[in-house]
């Protein structure tokens, strides 16, 4: 509530008090008619649903309801009776505190709309949330409530008192021609509106929020993503495309741990040359070495090129990280005992080791466990 003299008010403070007193008529209204509903009920007058009414349709007019109701309210004649009696006169109670409230409301109400008809009705804009979401001069216009149910409007208060011009081009397409007849005919792509409803300026910040997400999303996949310089997919060795550049780093340092484990096997097997039937020959594992070097030297290229940096620079970072997977990968407390496990099921080969082994008085397995020398 504002203290200033209603004559010094602007159109949309006096919209905005009318708004909120209006909504508790409403409210006040609705109960009232609930109310007087219950009352019908309870002297037997049942309601009936009649199409195109609102609410129910009553046999018995209100005074008779009223007249019926006080009876049974003060002269209850048996216990049942006094029973009822109770329940009628508290229905009534609240009936009548609604309608005394309804009356205050009339009373407050009053010196707005007066001011507003004084001034000659300044312009308003409702815009309706059903029907054709046009948008009105008052909410009973000719063009709205042709359906079943009224239609419901959103009060724009912002717009009282604005000029016709000013609330036509803001409204765009909703403008109703009946309500500002200075408006153009147009679409949503010719007039675009600023003008929505509460629940459309809800789903619209619903709708932004989530594009927010996903704008953000695909940032977040750019920065992790990686691709060939050339723009193109970046596959791993079995051809499955690689999407992240933290999956290339692995990758990578996959291929380069290759050449760590080669000069470890052959570490081993200077010690121990009886071990070779339980390694990949020579060759085969060379071979290896060279194919999964030159994976790794790809997506290395492709890694510094992401990161505007050179490619010796990508390869000292990794070459480290290689070599402690390739630690990780014949090492650690039971890779020797693993590695024993799966030699004897080449029966002939492992009993012909351990056999020689007993001869020579050593320990079989015994070069699997040596220190790693410097690479
Ligand atoms: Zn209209």
């Amino acid at each position: 509530m504002t203290d200033k003299p209603l004559t010094e008010m602007t159109p949309v403070e006096i919209d905005t008090e009318l708004s909120r007193l209006w909504n508790d008529e409403a409210q006040a209204e609705a109960r009232r008619l609930s109310l007087q509903a219950s009352l019908h009920k309870q002297v037997g007058d049942e309601g009936r649903r009649v199409r195109g009414a609102r609410g129910l349709v009553f046999s018995l007019s209100w005074e008779q309801v009223l007249e019926k109701a006080l009876m049974k309210a003060l002269a209850p004649h048996t216990e049942f009776e006094a029973v009822v009696a109770r329940d009628v006169k508290q229905v009534l109670t609240n009936w009548a505190m609604a309608a005394r409230e309804l009356e205050v409301l009339a009373a407050e109400i009053k010196p707005y709309v007066d001011e507003y008809v004084r001034r000659g009705r300044w312009n308003r804009v409702f815009l309706a949330q059903s029907h054709d979401g046009h948008a009105h001069n008052g909410t009973e216009c000719t063009t709205c409530h042709h359906g079943e149910e009224r239609t419901q409007f959103a009060w724009l208060i912002q717009y009282s008192g604005k000029t016709e011009a000013e609330i036509v081009a803001d409204a765009g397409w909703r403008a109703c021609t009946t309500c500002y007849p200075s408006a153009p005919v147009g679409d949503e792509k010719t007039l675009p509106t600023k003008m929505f409803t509460p629940d459309e300026e809800t789903a619209r910040k619903a709708r932004e929020e989530r594009e927010e997400v996903r704008t953000r999303r695909a940032a977040n996949k750019t920065a992790k993503g990686i691709t060939a310089p050339d723009g193109g997919p970046l596959r791993d060795r079995h051809g499955s495309r690689i999407e992240t550049e933290r999956a290339a780093v692995i990758e990578a340092t996959d291929g380069l741990s290759e050449r760590y484990k080669n000069l470890r096997i052959e570490q081993i097997l200077t010690a121990d040359p009886d071990l070779t039937p339980f390694f990949f020959d020579r060759d085969k594992r060379t071979e290896n070495e060279a194919r999964d070097r030159s994976h790794a030297m790809n997506l290395i290229v492709a890694i510094a090129h992401k990161r505007g940096v050179s490619d010796e620079e990508v390869l000292a970072e990794l070459e480290p990280k290689a070599l402690a997977k390739a630690k990780r990968d014949l090492g650690g407390k039971d890779w020797a005992p693993r590695f024993r496990y799966s030699a004897s099921f080449h029966e002939g080969v492992f009993d012909a080791y351990t056999a020689k082994c007993k001869a020579e008085e050593r320990k079989p397995f015994e070069a699997l466990t040596l220190r790693w020398a410097k690479f």
